[in-house]
């Protein structure tokens, strides 16, 4: 049997949070709505928009409560966890409405909540409920996810899986220096600060490397490693995985012993209360996946993301030997895996997007046993920053995208500056999924040629009273029909 991922009180105490959760739902119904996805996915944006459309009205006609006119009103409310900093709704819409620039993207987990008021379909409904929905909106980073399988790792096993990826495709590359200096370390020689330093310093940067936007490598846990925050210098977070560790206990007062301890700090200082104070207590849960970003980056990018989306998704198998143990009961009862930018896209691809994003997982969620009503896989487009048209070309009639880029895209040595319009062809996904991924790992991967322009957020109609309109989007009224929509019944 695989070991419990959490100890007998950390089940304890995480119950008793999901009781008190249900009870204080009782009175007030709330639903706590995750939003993750690896850093730059699109968290920031996608809060942005589901808030500025629901607050104003925006068109969300799959929405069936919003459409059949069952909803009065819909207000930000204070956000109930005092010790979570308040996601900055205000200061991000601001940037994507009024300036026109992308905001400031998630760094650490940040929270809102959105009261709606809706009457309830059913007669029966309306006499019991009272038609009022707290929806708590949780943004945390998707690295942070990846650090839950450490869980059930000891400091060994995290070293030999963390050296084993490193010594892959372009990571070798990358790991070298980290490698190297490790060879050099004694580690069963007295533990010294410096060398532990060092060692940090030389396997961040590798983890750094990987990231880079070149790179675009997803799997990269200790996930506080990149983001660390306030614990930036602590013990906690000054350590480093090593090769060749034997199977005999470290001696005291070693360079081995000192890291062993900090990966168990790590863990109870970070992992664990993460897991127990948001993740825990989630109920739904969307996970955003940059899958156009992985496909220009390559096929070991493609491949990297694929394992990393199963590492996340692995947190949310249900049932037993799992980050949900008996006690704890599964309390995550939908995921919705997006495929976020598809506005990159012409809508005749946003199928095939969603159908490549869907092989994407299709692995993981078999493995996991997660597929069935609770789960699903769309494209969508947050803030839709394109809009589409046709144009002739040697006779032919081709899809394109029309878009300001923003100020320094080049595209086809032309620069622009931010204010000037252009039409590209974006380029087409493949039909078939699968036979695109059976090439990954060939000598010719097949790959399509996607015209990735980064486009500015668009310019918005003003409505009467100097009100800006709400955001144009792709399927986000989708996404939130299956994320919420039942519980606005
Ligand atoms: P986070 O790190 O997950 O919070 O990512 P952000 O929400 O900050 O998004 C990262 C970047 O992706 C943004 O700065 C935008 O350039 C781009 N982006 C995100 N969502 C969309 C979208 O719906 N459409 C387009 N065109 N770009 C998007």
């Amino acid at each position: 049997m695989a070991p419990s991922l959490t100890s007998l009180t950390d089940d304890a105490l995480i119950a008793l949070d999901n009781l008190a959760d249900r009870a204080s739902g009782l009175v007030n119904p709330t639903i706590r709505l995750g939003v993750t996805g690896l850093s730059r996915a699109g968290k920031t944006v996608l809060i942005s928009s589901i808030v500025h459309n629901l607050l104003n009205g925006g068109r969300l006609p799959l929405v069936e409560a919003l459409r059949s006119g069952r909803v009065s009103k819909v207000r930000l409310e204070e956000q109930p966890d005092d010790a979570v900093p308040r996601f900055q709704y205000e200061d991000h819409i601001d940037a994507l409405v009024r300036e026109r620039i992308w905001p400031d993207s998630t760094r650490a987990v940040s929270e809102l909540r959105l009261t709606i008021d809706y009457q309830s379909a059913s007669g029966w409904n309306r006499l019991f409920s009272p038609g009022r929905l707290s929806l708590d909106i949780v943004d945390y980073p998707g690295e942070w996810l990846l650090d839950l399988p450490l869980l059930s790792q000891d400091y060994r096993q995290f070293s030999q899986a963390t050296v084993e990826l490193a010594g892959t495709g372009i990571r070798r590359e990358l790991a070298r220096d980290w490698l190297s200096f490790a060879a050099t370390t004694d580690m069963d020689g007295p533990a010294d600060e410096m060398t532990a330093r060092r060692l940090f310093e030389v396997f961040s940067a590798y983890l750094k490397a990987c990231k880079s936007d070149e790179r675009s490598l997803s799997t990269l846990p200790p996930g506080r490693f990149l983001m660390p925050g306030d614990l930036e210098g602590s013990p906690a977070l000054t350590f480093a995985p090593l090769p060749g560790l034997p199977d005999t206990p470290a001696p005291k007062g070693s360079l081995r012993a000192m890291m062993e301890r900090r990966y168990e700090a790590y863990k109870s200082v970070v992992v664990k209360p993460f897991f127990r104070h948001h993740f825990a207590r989630l109920d739904r849960q969307i996970v955003l996946v940059d899958a156009l970003q992985a496909i220009n980056r390559g096929p070991e990018a493609l491949q990297d993301l694929e394992r990393a989306l199963a590492d996340v998704l692995g947190c949310f198998r249900p049932g037993h030997n799992s980050f949900f143990s008996s006690l704890v009961g599964r309390r995550i009862d939908k995921v919705l895996i997006a495929a976020t930018k598809a506005d990159h896209l012409h809508h005749e691809s946003h199928d095939r997007l969603e159908r490549l994003t869907g092989r994407l997982v299709d692995r993981a969620i078999k493995r996991i046993g997660l597929s069935g009503a609770g789960f699903e896989v769309m494209a969508i487009a947050s803030v839709r920053a394109t809009r589409e048209a046709r144009v002739k070309e040697d006779g032919h009639m081709l899809p394109v995208i029309v878009g300001t880029p923003i100020a320094g895209e080049t595209i086809n040595g032309e620069r622009f500056d931010g204010i000037k319009t252009t039409a590209i062809f974006p380029g087409d996904l493949p039909e078939d999924p699968d036979q695109m991924f059976r090439t990954l790992d060939s000598d010719s991967p097949d790959l399509p040629d996607i015209n990735f322009v980064r486009f500015r957020p668009p310019a918005l109609e003003t409505g009467p009273g100097d009100i800006k309109l709400a955001v144009p989007h792709i399927r986000l009224d989708r996404a939130l029909q299956f994320l919420i929509g039942d519980r606005l019944a």
